[in-house]
């Protein structure tokens, strides 16, 4: 792998994708021995998490079934500083359900604060776990911790494998963080 160019920032490699696929395939593992006798619900969260979730899911033995959420948030409609949010797409219960939620990346940490808080729990599933395929600890400043974690990074902007920059990158196989 090499210098990446998109639009206006140079990238540098950073994971490839025998990496991330080795890595997913002990993530899938762990999930398959957890949830042996259960059938988990995975919530996906979009636009950046479609090629984890696909290549996870792939690798899953147990039954399980899979929903695509995109998160708003309700600009202006409430006078309080938090704006709540909703996910679209989401047409199923939790109520009851084993949740595991799938995103790309925890950052700050507040999408997946928000989405578990306001959406998630609310609906009173019976269990409710996290994997993402990049942490960056430094960056996470809201309460919340992911059960399944693919790489701990640093706190640099990424791209590739499903993440993108202004759009672009999303379709590269490995991933590449930005050059300083
Ligand atoms: P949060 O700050 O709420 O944890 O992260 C929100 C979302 O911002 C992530 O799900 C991801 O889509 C995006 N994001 C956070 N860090 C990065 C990054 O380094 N690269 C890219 N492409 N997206 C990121
Ligand atoms: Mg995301």
């Amino acid at each position: 792998m090499s210098y990446l160019q998109v639009l206006d920032k140079t990238f540098i490699p950073l994971l490839s994708e025998s990496q991330i696929l080795d890595r997913i395939q002990n993530i899938a593992d762990e999930i398959n021995q957890d949830y042996k006798n259960k059938q988990p619900l995975f919530l996906v969260i979009l636009n950046g998490s479609f090629m984890f979730a696909s290549d996870i899911f792939k690798k899953l033995s147990i039954q399980s079934r899979i929903s695509f959420v995109k998160i708003a948030s309700y600009k202006g409609l409430v006078s309080s500083t938090e704006n709540p949010i909703t996910a679209i797409g989401l047409d199923q219960n939790l109520h009851g359900q084993d949740i595991i939620i799938l995103d790309d990346i925890l950052d700050t940490g507040k999408t997946l604060y928000r989405f578990v808080h306001d959406v998630v729990l609310p609906m009173h599933p019976n269990s409710v776990k996290i994997g993402v395929l990049l942490y960056k600890p430094k960056a996470c400043v809201f309460d919340i911790k992911a059960d399944y974690v693919g790489f701990e990074i640093d706190n640099r902007f990424v791209v590739g494998y499903g993440l993108d920059y202004d759009g672009y990158a999303r379709n590269l196989p490995e991933i590449y963080q930005l050059k300083s």
